[in-house]
């Protein structure tokens, strides 16, 4: 069992059960995007060897470096053949956002940096013909901290993190968005309802 913040997580309950439970092998996924690594988000990497794993340059410093736990980079369990693949954000702007990386040939998937809770924190976003996806990570708690732009404790930078969230609340008033943070217990459900959240 692994341990996730304030939870254990059952064998079957990790990341590559769960993707083959719904007829996915993680073998098979090109694409690891990672929106940060701490702890209770990267102990999931180990399911996925033939994937590309996704970071940008500055969580990748922080996370690999011999001082990473201290910040919550738990690299001792990091896999031997972690070699994360820099994002580069030089697809230029996109939408509120000055850069941006663009992943997919068909132009539909960004990268975007979203620093304050890391440094290097990213988030993506993922255009469909009704709506975007936006995977925020821990860029905000959940979307009532996101709408107010309340700082979580652990934020490493206040400043960045608000710059991170007035962007955020900006693509949610430009477009039709469904926001996803991974500790938001609705965020499932927004998922599933397609249920946008209006910023405005
Ligand atoms: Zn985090």
């Amino acid at each position: 069992m692994q341990r996730c913040g304030s939870c254990w997580v059952k064998p079957e309950e990790e990341v590559g059960p769960q993707l083959k439970a719904l007829g996915f092998d993680p073998l098979d996924v090109r694409w690891v995007i990672m929106t940060h690594m701490h702890g209770d988000h990267a102990g999931g990497i180990g399911h996925f060897p033939n994937s590309e794993i996704l970071l940008s340059k500055p969580e990748a410093d922080a996370a690999l470096a011999r001082t990473g736990p201290l910040l919550g980079y738990l690299n001792m369990h990091y896999p031997d053949w972690l070699k994360p693949k820099i994002v580069s954000f030089n697809d230029g702007p996109w939408e509120s956002f000055e850069c941006s990386s663009t992943l997919t040939k068909d132009g539909c998937v960004h990268i975007v940096p979203t620093p304050g809770h890391t440094l290097g924190h990213m988030a993506v976003i993922a255009e469909t013909d009704s709506h975007c996806v936006l995977v925020a990570g821990d860029a905000a708690y959940d979307e009532q901290t996101l709408l107010s732009g309340s700082v979580d404790g652990v934020a490493q930078s206040a400043s960045l993190h608000h710059d991170s969230t007035r962007r955020l609340r900006e693509l949610c008033g430009r477009r039709p968005t469904v926001t996803q943070f991974a500790h938001d217990p609705e965020s499932a459900k927004r998922l599933a309802s397609a249920t946008v959240t209006r910023a405005d």
